[in-house]
């Protein structure tokens, strides 16, 4: 019984894929390598290729008895998604529905899929429940939903369960300080706080401080990427265990604004953060969290490390790792 992770060489996928071997998951990754990282992937059998190479998923799956998949492979940029929609239709859902079609075809009967709380939108009710409306303001939002419905629709005709967890703002690097985030390929606020905190950018841009939240800067639930790696584990045991196909939210409950992280990551590093505030971003909602009750309830996870946690694993994660996985091999 072997779990296929696609995406393993990224920044959550390779966080998950390390816990899953710690935890005595055989394990393979199959990872195009466009944006992830051998490095990070280090011992566990890596295939470099397509998530859309059928005739590729189908020979690894027989190969290596995969029995699951945790599927993470795809791109995550917002606002990319708004430039260039087809290249996320074609990868997020068409790339994703081929590796449905050969896992299926190959005998897989789990798949726990990387969803996102982007989903719903700037919700109307705070924290967020799995049964709120869906109101997707991105292409990117949208592929995560199609998947979801894919997802569902294999359920409901072969022999394929799922879990959809809906991430929130996944953040932090891994305890050890070997694995985490590359910059240069994310837009999040923790990896630009970093960035302007260490002085390989001029200053953090602040987007709106006009918000009708406390301190006018926008609030989301930032949630500890090894937390987030052990949802994984809890949903695989969960399909194992012959759970239903759900959707399930992996958050901690807690809204953090913009300028909490700031203040968190001075107090932590003893560092101050160089920030300008900037207009509003297109499409930032002013703040959602989590109700992540049904995660606890269901798969019996929570997340248990603190903001604290995430400001002090990046810090060290960047600090030693200024052009991500790249200064591993240098
Ligand atoms: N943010 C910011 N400056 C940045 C990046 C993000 O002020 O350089 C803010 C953003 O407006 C939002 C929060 O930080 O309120 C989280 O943004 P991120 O892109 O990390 O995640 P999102 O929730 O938008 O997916």
């Amino acid at each position: 019984m072997t779990v296929l992770v696609t995406g393993g060489a990224g920044y959550i996928g390779s966080i998950t894929t390390r816990l899953l071997v710690e935890r005595g998951f055989g394990v393979v990754v199959l990872d195009s390598l466009e944006l992830g990282h051998r490095a990070a992937v280090n011992d566990v059998p890596l295939v470099v290729g397509n998530i859309a190479d059928s005739d590729l998923v189908t020979r690894v799956c027989r190969e290596h008895k995969v029995s699951d998949v945790v599927h993470f492979a795809a791109y995550k940029a917002v606002g990319e998604s708004m430039q260039n929609p087809t290249k996320y239709f074609d990868n997020n859902v068409a790339g994703t529905h081929s590796l449905i079609a050969a896992v299926v075809s190959a005998g897989v009967e789990n798949v726990v899929f990387s969803s996102t709380a982007a989903i719903y939108g700037d919700p109307d009710i705070v924290p967020v429940t799995e049964d709120a409306e869906v109101r997707c303001e991105s292409v990117y939002a949208a592929t995560k939903r199609m998947t979801e419905q894919i997802l569902e629709w294999y359920s409901a005709t072969r022999n394929l369960r799922s879990v959809s967890l809906r991430y929130f703002n996944a953040a932090g690097a891994a305890s050890d300080g070997t694995l985490g985030e590359d910059w240069r390929y994310s837009q999040n606020l923790v990896p630009h706080v970093m960035k302007a905190l260490l002085g390989f950018a001029p200053a953090l841009k602040v987007f709106g401080n006009d918000y009708s939240t406390p301190d006018g800067t926008g609030i989301r639930d930032y949630i500890h990427v090894e937390d987030l790696a052990e949802s994984h584990v809890a949903a695989l045991q969960y399909l194992r265990g012959g759970g239903d196909t759900m959707i399930c939210n992996v958050g901690t409950g807690v809204g953090t604004s913009v300028m909490d992280i700031i203040s968190t990551t001075e107090r932590v590093t003893g560092r101050a953060v160089p920030y300008d505030i900037a207009p509003r971003r297109a499409g930032d909602p002013a703040r959602y969290f989590a109700n992540a009750s049904k995660a606890e309830r269901v798969l019996g996870w929570t997340s248990r490390r603190l903001l604290d946690d995430i400001i002090a694993s990046a810090f060290a994660w960047h600090s030693a790792h200024p052009h991500g996985h790249a200064a591993s091999q240098a």
